[in-house]
């Protein structure tokens, strides 16, 4: 076995040692700048949108750096000539090449799904163009990529629903908070750099339940009751806005929705909205089926269970208070309405 060989093996055993897609995503533009160094290497993911393609960064590699969007999510530079050679490449279904003024090569690979569907592309920009022994090299890494990450998707699905599960929603709320830790601090270091400010996101959890879902089981069967589930999930995902907003299913009859919203009322705008589209919805037989959610900015609790634990004080204010409804936590900690869940869970009482 040659050096280059060996060096193609150990680069494969580090793209598959990684279970979180955002790390894999790096690991293979890593892979892809050791084996054929790059002035710039760009990953995309590629969502049909009605008739057109729409393209998201998901990781780059400049100067050897890599970086993953979801570090920093605002990092696209939009250059005309790039999109169209990836317009062509996702058109033709293979690898497609453009020249640019400054002497440079712009190569563009796409990588297809188990159904054979282009989900993401490959950008390379160098100032040499790959051999057909490399051209192939870096086929068989994408074709890797894709093959592991429907792997790792499949783990992290909820069977009957498709949406995400329990174990993914942990993770995904650990980031934010260690994210949002960072903005928080930035801003007591420096309060009045409100360019920084306005930049801030905001994720904002809602946990979601079926109101009365005991009666459809009782009368209609668990079999019926799942087929609700299902329609309940679909419904909450197409009344989403954003791409990169979330749905969990994080129990049986119970959902958590993870989003970006820049204040409190963008917020509870969006959980009305799935609300009441569910609410309006028309269940064969049953008619109407209606949802309770309580939902909290995620931003300094010290864990997931603390975030969750907010958002279900919430919602079992909703359950009390007839059902069919949205709260926020900390408007009903203003008003009085609930107490803090921080503070119960100092006094001794086991929430969880
Ligand atoms: P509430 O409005 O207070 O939420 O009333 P509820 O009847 O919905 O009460 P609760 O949420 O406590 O009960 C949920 C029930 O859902 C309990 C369980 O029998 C049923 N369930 C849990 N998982 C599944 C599932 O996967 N499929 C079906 N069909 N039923 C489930
Ligand atoms: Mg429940
Ligand atoms: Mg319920």
């Amino acid at each position: 076995m040659n050096h280059n060989s060996i060096r193609i093996i150990d680069n494969l055993a580090e793209i598959t040692s990684y279970h979180d897609r955002h790390v894999l995503e790096k690991s293979l533009l890593k892979t892809i700048n050791e084996l054929f160094p790059a002035k710039d290497i760009r990953l995309f993911r590629v969502s049909e949108q009605s008739d057109n393609h729409d393209l998201s960064l998901l990781a780059y590699c400049v100067n050897d750096v890599i970086v993953s969007s979801d570090e920093n999510p605002r990092l696209v530079t939009e250059d005309k000539g790039i999109s169209e050679t990836i317009f062509q490449a996702i058109e033709a279904g293979d690898v497609q090449l453009s020249s640019t003024e400054n002497g440079l090569w712009n190569l563009v690979y796409p990588a297809f799904d188990a159904h054979g569907d282009i989900f993401a592309v490959l950008l390379i920009s160098t100032d040499l163009v790959p051999s057909n022994g490399d051209q192939r090299l870096i086929y068989g890494i994408l074709r890797v990529y894709s093959n592991y990450l429907a792997l790792i998707e499949k783990t992290q699905k909820d069977k009957l629903t498709g949406l995400y599960n329990r174990e993914t929603l942990d993770n995904e709320i650990t980031k934010i908070l260690v994210r949002q830790g960072r903005h928080f601090n930035d801003q007591i270091t420096s309060p009045n750099d409100s360019r920084r400010r306005s930049f801030a996101v905001k994720y904002w959890l809602g946990v979601i339940d079926i109101d009365n879902f005991k009666t459809i089981n009782d009368n209609f069967g668990h079999l019926y009751g799942d087929e609700v589930i299902i329609l309940v999930a679909r419904l909450m995902t197409s009344g989403l806005i954003r791409d990169d907003d979330l749905v969990y299913r994080y129990g049986g009859e119970e959902f958590v929705v993870v989003l970006k919203a820049a204040n409190e009322d963008d917020a509870m705008h969006t959980f009305e909205r799935i609300r009441e589209m569910v609410a309006a919805h028309k269940f064969p037989q049953i008619n109407q089926v209606t949802i309770s959610i309580g939902f909290v900015e995620i931003v300094a609790q010290s864990s997931p269970a603390d975030v969750i634990g907010e958002a279900d004080e919430a919602l079992y204010y909703a359950k009390g208070n007839g059902r069919n409804q949205v709260h926020s936590y900390s408007r009903l900690l203003q008003e009085g309405k609930v107490k803090s869940v921080s503070k119960v869970a100092h006094g001794g009482v086991e929430l969880f």
